[in-house]
């Protein structure tokens, strides 16, 4: 995955940059590493070190929490750089923010996952608590953290706005679980309806992770009439040439083994993923998924970034060369789009409506791409740089203008 000094650097091609101005951009504003020890229900003892990367003081952090064995310093920091990119295009007033609890999930109980939420807030909580109304961080759900997570920590802080995607009844909104999915379907309609003037009906549609972002994006482009014949995970995969029945799929994957869509009918691996034909492949698990290794393979002309910095550098290039149009980060910022609207409306969620959210991503989201689409073009540059350029000049009016 790009870390964000390489992406300035690549904008700094295009873009007018004095070098105290690159310095102050290139580095997070800061990295916090604190090592958690924590005794599971087995009564084994484990340690999982965890990190929070803020960019700047733009605002205050926004970025979710990943748990997961490979989350590292690294990573927790390129995904930092991403969220950055994501709030200066989509025009929020956050800094870019990630936290990551380096732990292997697979043998945690929902006990150990209560203990190790309550240890991570208790340890985070001088930078989760407002100082003279200020928030520093405002966390929120990525890979492997759900919403009642959320609502534990804000019930632990006092303090309904530090974090965001939680329930209803914690603050939360209703339409902020779907939202990122919301967005993903919604920018792949928008791209095949108004700019390449088809249909998305009948579309066959691959998709990579069946979990939060997924799940909704299968569910939203399903209603919308596409034919989603794929869906992989980490444990297995489903095929079906005439499309996948995406609500009795998401009826099973309530009771199947670690909620894997495996077993709904005829077996699918990522590999195969990676070269069968799709009109459109979706890959929303992981970061890293589409490489030099597998990108001559690809048999799609549209590729939609749910997850964030799904494809290397490398894997892009290959893709650009052969014509496949990529949407990057851009179409799975309806979540931070969301987030915001969660906090504008905090203290009175009964009256936000699932529709309400959804026109507000819609409005920021569209708009938005709009203009990375206008800049792509009169630069001559793909999407994803057009993306990175756009959110780069957002940044430096900031720091012109207030001078952080
Ligand atoms: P999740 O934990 O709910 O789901 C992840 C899914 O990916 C699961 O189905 C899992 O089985 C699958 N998966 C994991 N590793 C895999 C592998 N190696 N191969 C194939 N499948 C694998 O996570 P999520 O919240 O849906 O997030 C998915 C991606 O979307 C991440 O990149 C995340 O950063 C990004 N994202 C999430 C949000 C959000 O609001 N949750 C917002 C923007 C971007």
């Amino acid at each position: 995955m790009l870390g964000y000094p390489e992406m300035l650097a690549l904008a700094a091609e295009y873009v007018n940059i004095k070098e105290a101005e690159y310095l102050k951009l290139e580095r997070p504003l800061a990295n916090i590493n604190v090592n958690i020890t924590l005794t599971l229900e087995n009564g084994k003892t484990i340690l999982a070190p965890t990190y929070l990367t803020l960019m700047n003081e733009v605002g205050a952090g926004k970025g979710g929490l990943r748990i997961h064995k490979n989350v590292s310093l690294e990573e927790v920091q390129s995904l930092a750089g991403l969220m950055e990119i994501k709030c200066r295009i989509t025009e929020l007033p956050f800094a870019g923010a990630k936290a990551g609890i380096c732990i292997n999930t697979e043998d945690l109980t929902t006990k150990d996952y209560e203990k190790l939420i309550f240890l991570w807030a208790e340890t985070y909580k001088p930078i989760l608590i407002p100082r003279n109304k200020k928030y520093y961080y405002i966390t929120a759900c990525d890979v492997n953290s759900r919403p009642w997570m959320m609502s534990k920590i804000v019930r632990h802080m006092g303090d309904y706005q530090c974090a965001t995607s939680k329930d209803p009844l914690d603050g939360g909104i209703r339409g902020r679980p779907p939202a990122t999915g919301y967005g993903v379907a919604n920018i792949t309609k928008f791209y095949i309806e108004n700019i390449s003037g088809e249909s998305i009906k009948g579309k066959t549609i691959g998709i990579q992770g069946f979990g939060n972002v997924g799940g909704w994006t299968a569910r939203y482009l399903y209603e919308m009439g596409a034919k989603i014949t794929a869906i992989t995970d980490l444990y297995g995969g489903v095929y079906n040439e005439n499309g996948i029945n995406i609500p009795e799929l998401l009826k099973y994957t309530q009771k199947s083994n670690n909620n894997s869509v495996s077993g709904f009918g005829k077996e699918f691996s990522n590999e195969e993923l990676f070269s069968a034909h799709f009109d459109v492949l979706i890959p929303a698990a992981l970061e890293d998924q589409i490489t030099k290794k597998n990108a001559y393979n690809i048999d799609s002309e549209l590729i939609i970034c749910a997850a964030n910095g799904p494809i290397t550098l490398k894997g892009q290039e290959i893709l650009d060369q052969r014509n496949i149009t990529i949407i990057p980060g851009i179409a799975n910022a309806g979540g931070v789009i969301a987030s915001n609207f969660e906090l504008m409306n905090a203290g009175d969620p009964k009256v936000v409506e699932i529709k309400d959210v959804q026109q507000y991503i819609n409005k920021k989201q569209i708009s938005n791409f709009k203009d990375i689409i206008r800049l792509s073009k009169e630069l001559q540059v793909n999407l994803f740089l057009a993306e990175i350029i756009l959110a780069i000049e957002r940044r430096l009016d900031i720091l012109r203008a207030i001078g952080f």
